[in-house]
């Protein structure tokens, strides 16, 4: 058999990328399951379906697979989000050492005022609430804290911060709530795990930023340089590259973070906003 090049691919709206080149022309050179395919991802998959890889959707991967996949497989990126599936599949959950917990929900409404802006408020909570327009008439809203300052009822936080800031309330079916690490809330080193040819990339690597809950672009970075490192069979400095691209921004948001929550300890009370 010749040169074999064979990944799995765990992405954002369930979908896993196995690629696999074979010397053969007959068999097939990969297969992607994936739960969700927009139209951008069909473009893209069309082009790979043309070099025989193959697209499967709405699968979920259990931990048994995972072992089969890393059995089977050079490579297996995961990218199922905080905690993610290795963690489970290797009985490691517990390595991620923090997280934030955020709602949002897409609202109809009067936005005139504020598109084509954002407007993020922060209200004495280490977190804030958000309103990102993407019409005049439509936006979406939510809001996100650490865990410390998380309410007991996140409905009721979400719709209350609706009503305060003049937004329309969401009801609890169209509102998501999910967590974002918060970064680095993964030991760098454990973002590759050569003994079980696994990386790790986006929330599964646990790199959202800490004071804002940014965490696609780090995803889409963290995707790129994982491919490219693949690529070049230079994966074993995945770790340290990853970590030396994401540091200033680590930095960064650990330092102001600090002082908000401190400000906010010396008692002074905030309820700003900018946008
Ligand atoms: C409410 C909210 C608002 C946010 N807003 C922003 C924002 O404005 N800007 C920003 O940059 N970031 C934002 N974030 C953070 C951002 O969504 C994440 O950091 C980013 O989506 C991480 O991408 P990912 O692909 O690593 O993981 P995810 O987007 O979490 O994707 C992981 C995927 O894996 C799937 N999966 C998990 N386990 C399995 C399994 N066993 N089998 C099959 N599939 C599985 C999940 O269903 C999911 O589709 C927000 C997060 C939340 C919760």
């Amino acid at each position: 058999m010749g040169e074999r090049l064979r990944a799995h691919l765990r992405a954002r709206s369930r979908f896993v990328i196995q690629v696999r080149e074979a010397s053969e022309s007959s068999r097939s050179s990969g297969v992607i399951l994936a739960d969700r395919l927009t139209e951008s991802h069909t473009v893209g998959f069309e082009q790979l379906s043309e070099k025989g890889v193959d697209i499967h959707e709405n699968q979920s991967i259990t931990r048994t697979d995972f072992h089969e996949f890393t059995d089977e497989y050079d490579l297996v990126v995961d990218a199922t989000g905080q905690p993610s599936l290795s963690s489970k599949a290797l009985g490691t959950t517990n390595e991620y050492s923090g997280y934030m917990v955020a709602l949002n929900s897409d609202v109809e409404g009067d936005f005139t005022e504020l598109y084509p802006n954002s407007r993020i408020i922060l209200e004495n909570y280490t977190g804030y609430s958000w309103a990102f327009p993407k019409t005049s008439q439509r936006a979406n809203v939510g809001i996100g804290w650490t865990v410390s300052d998380r309410p007991n009822d996140y409905m009721k936080a979400l719709r209350e911060a609706c009503e305060r800031n003049g937004w329309p309330v969401p009801s609890q079916e169209r509102t998501n709530v999910a967590i974002i690490p918060e970064g680095p809330s993964l030991d760098p080193d454990r973002t590759h795990l050569p003994e079980h040819s696994v990386v790790r990339v986006g929330d599964a690597a646990g790199i959202a930023n800490r004071l804002t809950g940014k965490g696609i672009s780090q995803a889409v970075e963290s995707g790129f340089l994982a491919a490219e490192l693949a690529n070049r069979s230079q994966l074993h400095n995945y770790p340290d590259r990853l970590y030396q691209r994401m540091k200033t921004e680590y930095i960064f948001a650990t330092v102001v973070r600090y002082f908000l929550e401190t400000n906010r300890r010396g008692g002074t009370d905030f309820h700003w906003s900018w946008s």
